[in-house]
């Protein structure tokens, strides 16, 4: 069976193409700028194959045709036909209350997806949108999506709530969703096997990258998580502020005349890493200024060991307790002095460190803690793409399987 994997922005498609028989990306790539005449267009296949082009991209549904030309290209694909291709599964960001887990879309989905949009209105439409452009171009073919929120759905009503009025989550739905659900879900399942079976493990997930977020993670499930009713809540992230006091806003608002859209901008582009620093939103940059002995580097690297600390210090005490913490997004599998700073300011938790582990970045997917440490902490790369496609998988295989057991059922009625 081989699946393609589509991660849709409003101007941007990601993709992946696997052969689930062995879990192997054939192809995968970007198209970026869609919309304009300069947009960009980029596939590698596993055999070396490569395309990179400048181009006029209308839409989505031409980016997908262009990836499914691409993948079927004499000199360049990796399959023959698109009919080679079993199913696609999306990601999507906002399952908002509906979905807990991967769905097959079909009409009704599509219908909540597009109630979901006040939501998610940045995410969900190109969401939608290249959901639309697949049926387009390969009719017919199964689609899944699968959520950001949908691991987070079990978190519990003191996690999930804000001390608004009731009415605010009644009326409205404001309330903690929580993302990066797919890459907390494929860790902490990852971590669970490699540490072996064990009752109600505790387990802290941090996914840190431009966005980064936290979970806790108990038997499997998630119960607390940092990002809330948006992506801006926890962290701080690359431009994105976490947590600041809600009183601030309706302040600086009055003081620098500025509107709700400048207020929101500030928060989600202005601030952060690049905010506090004042040089970058990545973290390569300012761990390299910091070494150059730049001091707004160094608090905006500090204040982010600082809140991550925090943050795990409170889901430790969230579970009453954690026997693992995992390390994973671009920050977290590549930042051995993030990773050494907050775990040595960790030593309560009986936490010591594998210094050498912890700096072997070849090494992948690791343990980085001493033998002697009461907790576990590991470095896991994230998988997003491989979640969703082995859930297509599943959904697709359960979808067949249904038909195969209601035929002879039909058989029946017809000939009756
Ligand atoms: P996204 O959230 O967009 O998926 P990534 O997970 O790719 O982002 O993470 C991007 C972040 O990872 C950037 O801040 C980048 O600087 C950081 N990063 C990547 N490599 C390293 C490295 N070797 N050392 C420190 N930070 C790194």
């Amino acid at each position: 069976m081989k699946i393609l994997v589509l991660n849709c922005g409003s101007s941007s498609v990601k993709y992946q193409f696997l052969d689930m028989q062995d879990e192997k990306v054939l192809a995968k790539g970007k198209v970026e700028r869609i919309g304009m005449d300069d947009a960009i267009f980029e596939y590698k296949g596993s055999a070396g194959q490569e395309i990179k082009e400048v181009t006029p991209i209308l839409d989505h549904n031409v980016a997908v045709r262009k990836v499914l030309a691409a993948l079927t290209d004499k000199e360049h694909g990796v399959i023959s036909s698109p009919d080679e291709i079993t199913a696609v599964g999306h990601r999507v960001v906002h399952g908002g209350e509906a979905f807990s887990g991967s769905v097959i879309i079909d009409h009704e989905v599509k219908r909540t997806l597009r109630a979901l949009f006040d939501l998610a209105p940045l995410h969900n439409p190109p969401n939608l949108t290249g959901i639309l452009a697949v049926e387009a171009a390969l009719p017919g073919v199964p689609q899944c999506g699968t959520f950001d929120t949908a691991f987070h759905s079990t978190m519990p009503e003191v996690a999930y709530l804000y001390a608004l009025p009731y009415a605010m989550y009644k009326r409205h739905k404001v309330r903690r969703y929580g993302f990066h659900g797919t890459s907390h879900r494929y860790v902490s399942e990852r971590a669970m096997q490699l540490m072996g079976p064990r009752p109600n493990l505790k387990l802290i997930t941090c996914h840190l990258g431009n966005g980064s977020s936290l979970a806790a993670v108990m038997d499997g499930k998630s119960v607390d998580t940092s990002m809330g009713f948006t992506p801006l809540e926890g962290m701080i992230m690359g431009t994105r502020s976490g947590d600041v006091d809600p009183g601030v806003f309706p302040y600086i608002m009055s003081r620098e005349e500025i509107s709700m859209a400048e207020i929101s901008s500030m928060l989600n582009k202005h601030s952060g890493l690049l905010g506090i620093s004042g040089i970058s939103s990545d973290m390569r940059q300012i761990e390299e200024e910091m070494e150059n002995g730049n001091p707004r580097a160094k608090l905006a690297f500090d204040m982010l060991e600082y809140r991550l600390r925090k943050y795990i210090g409170a889901y430790a005490a969230a579970m009453n307790g954690v026997d693992g913490i995992v390390f994973t997004g671009g920050i977290g599998e590549n930042s051995p002095v993030l990773r050494e700073k907050v775990l040595r300011n960790l030593s309560f938790l009986g936490i010591t460190l594998d210094e050498v582990a912890n700096l072997d970045r070849a090494r992948g997917e690791r343990r980085i803690s001493g033998p002697d440490s009461k907790v576990e902490v590991w470095v896991i790369p994230t998988n997003e793409e491989l979640v969703i496609a082995r859930d297509t998988r599943d959904l697709v295989l359960q979808m067949q399987q249904g038909k195969d057991q209601r035929e002879p059922d039909l058989v029946g009625t017809t000939a009756d």
